[in-house]
């Protein structure tokens, strides 16, 4: 179908909704130049069993420096990549009081550097680094630059373990807490709007079909189809950065204009009322 019909329609149930849920994956951050790391065509991967055997708790444990190696141009790139018009509108729609929550696939804080409150990482996050030992947690930033200029592998400054950056890898347990928060924002929907996931990953898969089950509309904004399709509302085939924009525009307040009083023209009635002081040369 037409994609603005599409668009429209999509604006249609926005306006319809009250508590609009996000889910979000590596499509709302390539516009900002950051590649699928989980994906074996991120350009990441020589190999599809190159990103199990290194991205993952076993490969983290055995071999952390090809771990640290693997994720070094990657942190960079993320450290260095600015929000784009997806995140920023999803950050206005949550200003306007629409969307209740982001929950997101990716590891990059951009929605959170966008403005955005409400954020559940499920996959984990880059801010922080812990101790798979004593659970120390540090922020990232400082440890990965350190690391980026000399090449040593972090480690806790209590126990001397190697310090992980606080990401989901395969092969473990996603964050529970922010697991349940997901799968609550997910029932409690009566929109959810999936922007740039193909929903291949679970959980991100079961979320949707926990809303629809829910009786929640389903917009899905991606580029690839998703198995989930046959259950949206609306499925609209683009880039994120410049559908987003298009379909927030009509629930963002206009900018309020403040106007200066002292800019402001007098009154001239106010003039008549006050007339001029008398003349001071006369006095004295
Ligand atoms: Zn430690």
């Amino acid at each position: 179908m037409n994609q603005d019909l599409q668009i429209e329609r999509a604006i249609e149930l926005l306006s319809k909704a009250h508590h609009v849920v996000a889910l979000t994956g590596a499509g709302i951050s390539t516009p900002s130049g950051i590649p699928d790391y989980r994906s074996p065509k991120s350009g990441l991967w020589e190999r599809a069993e190159d990103m199990m055997e290194v991205a993952s708790s076993y490969g983290f444990r055995h071999n952390p420096q090809a771990f640290y190696n693997w994720i070094r141009p990657l942190m960079r790139v993320v450290l260095d990549a600015m929000p784009n018009p997806a995140h920023f509108a999803l950050a206005q729609l949550e200003a306007a009081g629409l969307l209740k929550a982001v929950i997101t696939q990716n590891i990059d804080l951009l929605h959170g550097r966008a403005g955005s409150r409400n954020v559940l990482e499920v996959h984990g996050q880059i801010r922080e680094a812990i101790c798979p030992a004593c659970h120390h947690v540090l922020p990232a930033e400082p440890l990965m630059e350190q690391f980026m200029n000399d090449g040593k592998i972090p480690r806790c400054a209590r126990c001397h373990h190697i310090m992980k950056p606080n990401v989901v890898l395969f092969g473990e347990l996603l964050p529970m807490a922010i697991m349940k928060a997901a799968q609550t924002q997910a029932r409690t929907a009566d929109l959810m709007l999936v922007a740039g996931s193909s929903l291949e990953v679970a959980p991100a898969g079961d979320l949707p079909e926990l809303a629809r089950r829910n009786g929640a509309k389903l917009i899905i904004i991606n580029f690839m189809e998703t198995h989930l399709d046959h259950l949206a509302d609306v499925i609209i085939r683009a880039d994120v950065a410049d559908v987003l924009p298009r379909l927030v525009a009509p629930f963002i307040p206009p900018p309020v204009i403040e106007i200066d009083p002292v800019a402001r023209p007098l009154d001239p009635g106010l003039l008549s009322k006050n007339p001029p002081l008398g003349d001071v040369s006369r006095g004295g």
